[in-house]
């Protein structure tokens, strides 16, 4: 089966940005099926000669506080199950939040590789929440800004060393 990496992170971080930028035009599904798979996206994802399957964990911004927490692991242990490398996103303009540490948190436990990128890096905003994110004790955080297309070569050398 083709290789496959999954987005996950908490609302707001630029998880679709990030997919989109992968995808682009290569969308293959969008899954309307009831429950935790309308919120998934996937498609052929793409840096250079690289191909991979891509899929972005979407749609949690509609839920309620309440079950947000629980939807969040559901949908990112399902995601995790089939995909052989986690994208984990924080927002590095936002810093670290409670959110992303209890992310981080089920994602220390899981048997996917998990890379950490620092997301919104563009410009120096980022530079404080790109070194709070090391202490979410997932390795050293990838600055990248999908919005802008930067650190993609990075993303480049994480897949092809996964492969
Ligand atoms: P998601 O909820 O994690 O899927 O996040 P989205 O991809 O919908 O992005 C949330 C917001 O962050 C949007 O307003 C994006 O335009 C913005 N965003 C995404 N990536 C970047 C980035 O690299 N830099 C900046 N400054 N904003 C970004
Ligand atoms: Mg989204």
């Amino acid at each position: 089966t083709e290789f496959t990496v999954v987005i996950i992170g908490r609302p707001n971080v630029g998880k679709s940005t990030l997919f989109n930028r992968l995808v682009g035009k290569r969308l293959a599904i969008v899954d309307d099926t009831p429950g935790v798979t309308r919120d998934r996206r996937e498609g052929s994802g793409k840096i250079s000669d690289l191909r991979f399957r891509v899929i972005d964990t979407a749609g949690l911004e509609d839920a309620t506080d309440h079950s947000l927490e629980a939807r969040m692991r559901r949908q990112t242990e399902m995601a995790l199950e089939e995909a052989d490398l986690a994208f984990f996103l924080i927002d590095a303009r936002a810093g670290v939040t409670p959110l992303d540490e209890h992310f981080a948190g089920v994602l220390r436990k899981a048997k996917t590789p998990v890379t950490l990128l620092a997301n919104k890096c563009e410009g120096r905003a980022g530079q404080p929440g790109l070194h709070e994110a090391f202490r979410l004790g997932l390795g050293e955080p990838v600055p990248v800004s999908a919005e802008h297309g930067e650190g993609m070569s990075d993303l480049y050398d994480v897949i092809r060393e996964a492969k």
